[in-house]
């Protein structure tokens, strides 16, 4: 396996340099070259000059301005931290105040938001995304430890947790998974996730240090994800598979519709093998991988390649671990279970972030030693069986996967405890017969405000994808044997009438 520089500014800086000519972006009828984007970048890098800290607030919609911005920070070798317009500004500034941002790069779109923070915080400059260029000058280096992304999961006591990724982190994923695929310079990637989620991660540097278009989706339907990958001339795809899910169901995935597709890769929730296969027949000549791995390790730490002439039932498995990685299984006293056997899957290996940001209690809680090497426990259930290969079962806590959106139900509970008054309340994922979560909804007993009021408050501090469509007011929720609230009668109170 041929290995890339540890540090990703040199990584970019080289490629860039190398394949001036060749297009890096595409989004509609906008093309951006190696050099322009490299132009454009630079003039963002300089502006950064000076810059204190490490990191630095990256506020731009999805897009050419947003690419620009990220190359950006990476080449004035600070880390980028996403700071999604979508969420509400008291979450914002919350990120802000725990990331210690004194920088935030915007776009046009997002410099109201910007100003906003700006005024509330202590000291945060703002440095706008202009158009402006400057002469590539190399990036200052970065050692493997150095972090080169920031990003904010959802975190069940309604604090959002950081995962700060480090060069040597990155590094380990990009050689692995760029060498697993031979992503070439003539290939088109997808870019189909926000930049708060690890996955935009995969897309913009497997692109940018192959030589490979990073084709922007804009965030529409699942038909016009089916005219984006074929008007795009899309090789590379990478989505949840809520995407792939729903194309099916609209019968977009109709056989052969993706002839040029060599790549399809599905990643962030569990994978029905009906869709994977469905998927393979509309793209006949493509490889199709079902990727597993939380933020904590680095965008995806397992694979395993769905074998087209077999109809597998159920979800696609997780399958093994990358080069230099390793899965394994733990008992309910943390024991590693050895062979054939079922328990909490628990990750190892260079991709591996090793501690939470700034929070050793959730630290201590997530990460141990096993064998000499450290693990982290990723509260998933999986199931390794007679060949080694791993199959995701299900969580094990009150995490859930909406869309893909990663959301602690204890998150959406700590903002309706805020905002109602009351401490009686239970949020619930609605699932369908597959078990795919259809939505969210908050049951609440005694709050002193109505359902309606409680909406409102909880969208000024959710992200709009965590905010439950429905509220439900009820006298009492159900408690079980423990004394806890109930989840499953307190869903049947859903369908219930006050
Ligand atoms: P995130 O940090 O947002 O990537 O979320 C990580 C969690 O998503 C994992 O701990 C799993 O619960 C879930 N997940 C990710 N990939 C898969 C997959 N291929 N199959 C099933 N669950 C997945």
């Amino acid at each position: 396996m041929t290995s890339g520089p540890v540090d990703l500014g040199a990584r970019l800086f080289s490629a860039a340099r190398r394949y001036g000519e060749r297009i890096a972006v595409r989004s509609g009828p906008v093309d951006l070259t190696y050099d322009e984007l490299l132009g454009r970048a630079g003039g963002v890098a300089s502006n950064l000059r000076g810059a204190e800290g490490d990191y630095v607030g990256v506020l731009t919609q999805r897009g050419v301005d947003g690419y620009i911005a990220i190359h950006g920070t990476v080449l004035a070798g600070k880390a980028w931290a996403p700071l999604n317009p979508a969420l509400p500004d008291d979450r914002l500034a919350a990120i802000i105040e725990a990331a210690g941002l004194t920088t935030v790069v915007c776009d046009d779109a997002c410099s109201a938001i910007a100003d906003r923070l700006a005024d509330r915080a202590t000291r945060l400059t703002v440095v706008r995304v202009d158009g402006g260029r400057s002469d590539p000058v190399s990036p200052p280096r970065r050692s493997a430890s150095d972090p080169a992304y920031l990003l904010f999961t959802s975190g069940s006591t309604g604090a959002p947790k950081g995962v700060s990724v480090s060069h040597g982190n990155l590094a380990a994923y990009l050689d692995d998974t760029v060498a697993t695929y031979a992503f070439r310079p003539d290939d088109v990637h997808s870019q189909t996730f926000e930049f708060s989620f690890d996955l935009s991660v995969h897309d913009m540097m497997c692109a940018w240090s192959t030589g490979g278009a990073l084709a922007h989706m804009p965030a529409t339907g699942a038909f016009a994800a089916g005219r984006f990958i074929v008007g795009s001339g899309i090789t590379c795809w990478f989505s949840v598979p809520s995407l792939a899910i729903l194309m099916q169901r609209t019968k977009a995935l109709t056989p052969g519709a993706f002839p040029n597709l060599r790549t399809s890769l599905f990643c962030g929730e569990a994978l029905p093998a009906s869709v994977a296969a469905a998927w393979h027949e509309a793209a006949p000549k493509s490889r199709v991988d079902n990727l597993y791995g939380p933020t904590e390790a680095t965008i995806a730490i397992s694979r395993h390649t769905v074998d087209g002439s077999k109809a597998d039932d159920g979800i696609v498995p997780i399958g093994r671990a990358f080069s230099g990685q390793t899965l394994a299984l733990i008992d309910a006293e943390a024991r590693l279970i050895e062979g054939e056997g079922q328990g909490e899957l628990v990750l190892g290996g260079s991709q591996l972030t090793g501690r939470y940001f700034q929070n050793p209690e959730e630290t201590e809680r997530r990460y141990f030693e096993a064998e000499g090497s450290q693990r982290y426990r990723t509260g998933d259930l999986a199931r390794r069986d007679g060949n080694g290969v791993f199959h995701f079962l299900g969580r094990m806590d009150s995490q859930i996967k909406f869309n893909g959106f990663r959301i602690e139900l204890g998150d959406i509970e700590h903002a309706g405890r805020r905002v109602s008054g009351s401490d009686e309340l239970v949020a619930i994922a609605r699932r369908d017969a597959d078990g795919v979560v259809t939505g969210l909804a908050l049951v609440i007993a005694g709050p002193q405000k109505s359902a309606a009021e409680i909406r409102e408050g909880l969208a000024a501090l959710l992200p709009r994808y965590m905010v439950p469509a429905t509220v439900k007011l009820v006298d009492v929720i159900p408690k079980n044997l423990n004394g806890k609230f109930d989840r499953a009668a307190a869903s049947a109170l859903l369908e219930s009438e006050r």
